[in-house]
């Protein structure tokens, strides 16, 4: 056993591995995981990880779980890394992979932590899991439950897209839609679990062991390029976390001698909700709210990511990267882009494209880069928004005369 414990961002107190912790106890900061690193340097080799089944818990020794026994899976992690030119020479980059998580069993990225968390619940003897949800961690926790055979209570705003809250509720999960925004409802949630009034077993914003399971990004990522990290990595950033762990992935990795090279981490937002790309922008170490504007990516609503943020932030400017907002029909550009490579891409999945294609316009990444775009959802998950760029054609045909009039029409 690897994991260690925890130590506070803030006040730097050390906690066992065996606490069942959301924040700090002192101070109520974040967590973030420790490990014996020397022992994992010492005891592993990568290339022998690398040839484990596929999925995030290849990295087990990475992750904070005492008890492999208590692993609850779907097969997560290892979504395809694709090299794309067309999308490099539409955006004016060197090289461009792309890495998809729209291939996870629930269709997006929360898969990857929210494995973690039921693990962990099932370890601490919960029977519900619990979050609040811009939709994809609902479904995600839904779907976890289902799988460790536990109960689950997620909380959506009530304007959640809905194949995202189908999913849950297929799960078999007690949805509860609140008014209002993402924020807002955050607020809410954290203060219902604090206050101890319920003993479900938190999946959301405050809980460390979960945003561990991000840190597989990183992983696969310096695996695919041969243990060279790219120049950069975009990833689109609602809370900022994804940014934060797969950082401290990469971290880990080049602490062992696993890894040659660091990454830029670069966040892109949706420009009608971007506090952390302000704060970025600004040179503040502390997000300040914005007010929220509509947008159509709807899992990049956290206009108030507060202690995430601040992390997400530091990870930043530590790696030498940046942040921006991307308009909604950057976005759009975005995801046509995406299908012109064969990829079925939710909006907030597809930003990181937006985000280079920008970054390089403003000559704020080099040509020469060789760059990952991470992709975080699949096309299926908002689908409304994307069923309305197309035209369903409302001729039919009937007959064989008529098919083969059809298909000469087309030259
Ligand atoms: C949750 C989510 C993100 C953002 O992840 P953070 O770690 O909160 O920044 C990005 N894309 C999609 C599709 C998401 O659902
Ligand atoms: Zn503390």
């Amino acid at each position: 056993m690897y994991f260690t414990g925890f130590r506070c961002f803030e006040c730097g107190k050390l906690y066992r591995p065996d606490e069942d912790l959301l924040l700090c106890p002192a101070c109520h900061n974040l967590l973030d995981a420790t490990y014996d690193y020397d022992a994992i340097g010492r005891d592993l080799d990568r290339d022998a990880i690398a040839a484990r089944p596929h999925g995030v818990w290849r990295w087990r020794e990475f992750m904070p779980v005492l008890d492999d026994a208590a692993i609850v899976s779907l097969g997560e992690g290892d979504g395809p890394m694709l090299r794309c030119d067309r999308i490099a020479k539409a955006v004016g980059v060197r090289e461009l992979w792309v890495k998809s998580d729209a291939n996870n069993p629930t269709g997006s990225l929360k898969d990857r932590s929210i494995t973690v968390s039921a693990t962990k619940a099932v370890e601490f003897g919960y029977k519900i899991l619990s979050c609040d949800s811009t939709g994809n961690k609902a479904s995600s926790v839904a779907a976890y439950a289902a799988r460790a055979g536990l109960d689950s209570v997620v909380f959506c705003p009530d304007d959640t897209p809905v194949p995202k809250v189908t999913q849950a509720l297929y799960f078999g999960a007690r949805v509860i839609r609140v008014r209002g925004h993402y924020s807002q409802i955050n607020a809410m949630y954290r203060k219902l679990i604090h206050s101890g009034a319920v003993k479900w077993y938190d999946c959301g914003t405050d809980n460390p062991f979960r945003y561990e399971g991000k840190k597989s990004y990183a992983y696969e990522i310096a695996q695919h390029l041969g243990w060279r990290a790219p120049d950069r990595v975009v990833h689109p950033a609602n809370g900022g976390m994804s940014i934060v762990k797969a950082w401290k992935g990469f971290g880990e990795l080049k602490r062992i001698g696993w890894l040659e090279g660091l990454p830029k981490m670069t966040g892109v937002q949706a420009a009608n909700c971007a506090p952390i790309a302000k704060a970025v922008l600004a040179g503040a170490n502390i997000v300040t709210p914005v007010e929220k504007g509509p947008t159509i990516a709807s899992a990049l609503a956290g206009a108030d990511p507060g202690l995430l943020g601040n992390r997400a932030v530091a990870s930043i400017r530590e790696s030498g990267g940046t942040a921006l907002g991307v308009s909604d029909a950057e976005t759009l550009e975005a995801m046509q882009l995406l299908a012109s490579e064969g990829l079925f891409i939710e909006p907030s999945g597809a930003v990181a494209i937006a985000g280079i294609k920008r970054l390089v316009a403003e000559g704020k990444a080099s040509p020469d880069e060789r760059v990952v775009c991470v992709v975080t959802g699949s096309g299926f998950k908002d689908f409304d928004q994307i069923a309305s760029q197309v035209r369903i054609p409302e001729e039919t045909v009937g007959s064989y005369e008529e098919l083969l009039a059809a298909a000469q029409a087309l030259g």
